[in-house]
Formats: structure tokens, C-alpha cells, sequence
């Protein structure tokens, strides 16, 4: 019904359950379970919700960026 696209690889489905990743670089993005997994498995990704621990910086393009 709702047709859903993965902000990575384009991916587009109905059935695609898209996780919430934020990318290093790219900040914040809606991406399928293979980039999700990918982006893990390549340390791209800022884990968790951290309670402020870490220097996240955003450049600037970051339209999803909520973490301020
Ligand atoms: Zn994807």
C-alpha cells in the first residue's frame, strides 16, 4: 500500500522495512535492511542514541538532521 524507498540503494517496495541509520557523512537516513547491514558492517554508521558522548557534527546538507 504505502510504498517506501530506501534513501541509499532506491531501492522502492512495499515491503521493504526501512530501519533509521545515521550515516557519518550523510546524516540521517531511512535505508532498507542491506544497506543497514552494510552500513554497519563498514563502521559508517553512528550507533545508538548516545546520550551526547560523541561529536556529532553535522556539515551542513543534512536535511534529516534532528540531532540538535
Ligand atoms: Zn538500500
Amino acid at each position: 500500500m504505502s510504498m517506501v524507498t530506501c534513501e541509499l540503494c532506491n531501492q522502492t517496495g512495499d515491503d521493504l522495512s526501512l530501519r533509521e541509520a545515521v550515516h557519518k557523512d550523510m546524516g540521517k537516513k531511512w535505508v532498507c535492511g542491506d544497506c543497514w547491514t552494510n552500513l554497519y558492517d563498514k563502521n559508517s554508521m553512528i550507533a545508538g542514541t548516545t546520550g551526547g558522548g560523541g561529536t556529532f557534527s553535522c556539515p551542513g546538507g543534512c536535511a534529516g538532521c534532528r540531532n540538535a
